[in-house]
């Protein structure tokens, strides 16, 4: 990332903000970029890292010629120090030896910059060596720690820096990111609809599980229309041993719910837009053989279920009451 203009496309406020301290030199000294994976924490860091060392930046961007630029760019600018987890954990000498670094003198400027990636697996000695590194910043500092988990961190770090949160990802996003790891495109759309969490959506794909949990969603409704008695068996043979769980159930009323509103999609003239890319054939069928009050019935139907299934009703009995609302004319 080069400019402040492409964070701006995916984390409006995040960008404004960190530019606009930059033009006023009224950054913070410790910053915590929090939010989802992919959501461009990183880029971010680098992107303010750069902008900080740079000496000719023009409306806050890094000019990415100068010495200082092309140092950070390279990974080799001696006042900017990346850590990571060592294994599990960041540890205690890693801040240790990061302290050592800092305190040696003699470099060009004064400004320093570390960025502590995944800074909720500091282990407890890690994080308050460097607590006292953030309440007695040396000289022009600026540290930045990244996280998916700032629930995470100890409150007394998270009250030394100033929280940048970032926004979750469009659906198109994650569909992408998902593309681009090589998932197939019509599970990926339909994960990026369930979270906006590409760790989350990841684990949709594990053991194929998002396929068979779309397949067996795809055949519940379909037996509700064409085989309206089979739809019981459908579910307790089917359905309810695949999601048995309160939390998974969630997911089939979800898959549920986006089946519905494409089929309202197909109905309104607006197939671009569906979820279930592969089937337009058969959602194109319920557009003709249900009505859109019919359809309206139906997400109200599984809306209510999903507040009964969050309100402690056994599940079983709540998907039974569903599909009897659902054959309903
Ligand atoms: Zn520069």
């Amino acid at each position: 990332m080069k400019h402040w203009q492409e964070l701006e496309e995916t984390q409006p406020t995040v960008a404004r903000v960190l530019q606009n301290s930059v033009i006023r030199k009224r950054l913070a000294h410790a910053y915590l970029f929090e939010g989802g994976r992919g959501t461009g924490k990183r880029a971010a860091a680098f992107l303010l890292a750069k902008a900080f060392l740079c000496e000719q930046t023009e409306a806050a961007n890094p000019c990415l010629t100068c010495r200082e630029c092309r140092r950070a760019e390279s990974g080799n600018h001696p006042d900017m120090h990346v850590i990571h987890p060592d294994g599990a954990t960041i540890k205690v000498e890693q801040i240790r030896q990061l302290k050592k670094e800092f305190s040696m003198r003699g470099m060009e400027s004064q400004k320093k910059v570390y960025v502590v990636e995944e800074a909720d697996k500091m282990s407890v000695g890690a994080a308050n060596s460097l607590l006292k590194f953030l309440e007695e910043p040396e000289g022009e500092s600026l540290a930045m720690l990244l996280t998916t988990n700032a629930y995470q961190m100890l409150p007394t770090i998270l009250s030394r820096a100033q929280v940048m949160s970032f926004a979750p990802l469009s659906p198109d996003r994650v569909t992408r990111a998902l593309v681009e790891e090589g998932y197939n495109e019509k599970e990926a759309g339909i994960a990026a609809k369930l979270t906006s969490d590409l760790t989350e959506a990841e684990q949709f794909f594990e053991e194929q599980w998002i396929s068979q949990a779309r397949e067996k969603v795809i055949q519940l409704i379909d037996d509700l229309i064409l085989r309206p008695f089979d739809s019981f068996i459908t579910l307790h043979e089917t359905v309810i041993p695949f999601f048995p769980e309160r939390e998974t159930v969630q997911t089939a009323l979800d898959l549920m719910m986006l089946w519905y509103r494409d089929v309202l999609r197909v109905q309104v003239g607006q197939s671009d837009a569906i979820v279930y890319i592969d089937q337009e054939e058969m959602l194109s069928k319920q557009a003709f053989q249900l009505s859109q009050g019919k359809l309206g019935n139906n997400l109200q139907a599984v809306m209510d279920a999903k507040r009964r299934v969050n309100a402690n009703v056994s599940p079983q009995l709540v998907m039974e009451q569903l599909l009897l609302r659902l054959q309903e004319g």
